[in-house]
């Protein structure tokens, strides 16, 4: 596995050192472990799956992350993309956000072991965006697999700083969800800036990061409640 992310994300354009493939392993193995025990995440049986579908797919964000010191991961999961990028990007202080406490308890157990620079919070983006300590507080709020993109757009966008920016790591629907989105972004005072593709070497996937900049403060009434978010989505 070691050999197989070191060379894919040379290829990418994201080299990593023999020591953070190391830890990419290591995450790996504990994820494994812990999977046994408690229904993480699906962990695929093939290890180079493995390899290309969590750790590889989280690293296509790291191109896009320049000048970050900040960066929050909402429903962050088992870890992804959160736990990849700040193997890669020690200077990036990375906040990964859960509603599920059994995972945020093994994120903590992943950071402490792999000495990452990164918090593991306990809670819902509906609700820990309300906080001082986290609103308008990151460059970059990403997230993998968690919601529609008008919904993540409310979710996400008032955790970053006024021209801070969102990633979504999303598959071929990316365009789609982008157009349904367009009032999300109008009301929440953000525009697109790009859909990247998201390649892994030797797969043919149509994964994309959509990138979204906010252009103004997030008005104080967003993000609604859970329920007004549920039934009234942007
Ligand atoms: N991003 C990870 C990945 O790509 O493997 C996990 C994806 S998993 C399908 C969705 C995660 O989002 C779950 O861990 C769930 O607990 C979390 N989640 C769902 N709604 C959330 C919310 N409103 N706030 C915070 N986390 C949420």
């Amino acid at each position: 596995m070691k050999n197989r992310i070191l060379d894919s994300a040379k290829i990418m354009g994201v080299p990593l050192t023999d020591e953070q493939a190391d830890k990419m392993v290591k995450y790996h193995e504990m994820l494994a472990s812990a999977n046994k025990q408690m229904n993480l995440t699906r962990v695929p049986d093939d290890i180079n799956e493995a390899a290309d579908r969590n750790y590889l797919d989280s690293l296509n964000a790291v191109k896009h992350l320049d000048g970050v010191s900040a960066l929050i991961d909402v429903g962050t999961g088992a870890g992804f993309p959160g736990i990849p990028i700040a193997i890669a990007c020690p200077h990036i202080k990375v906040t990964l956000l859960d509603a599920l406490q059994k995972r945020v308890g093994f994120l903590q157990s992943v950071i402490d072991e792999l000495d990452l620079n990164a918090e593991a919070v306990h809670g819902r983006a509906e609700d820990a965006a309300r906080k001082p300590e986290f609103r308008d507080a990151f460059d970059v709020a990403t997230a993998r697999a968690v919601a529609e993109m008008n919904v993540l757009c409310e979710w996400l966008l008032p955790f970053v700083k006024a021209e801070g920016r969102m990633l979504a790591l999303k598959g071929p629907s990316a365009e789609e969800e982008l157009v349904r989105a367009e009032n999300a972004l109008k009301q929440l005072n953000a525009e697109k800036v790009a859909v990247h593709p998201a390649p892994v070497p030797g797969r043919d996937w149509e994964h994309k990061i959509v990138e979204i900049r906010k252009t103004a403060p997030t008005p104080d009434r967003f993000p609604r409640r859970a329920s007004a978010i549920e039934k009234k989505p942007l």
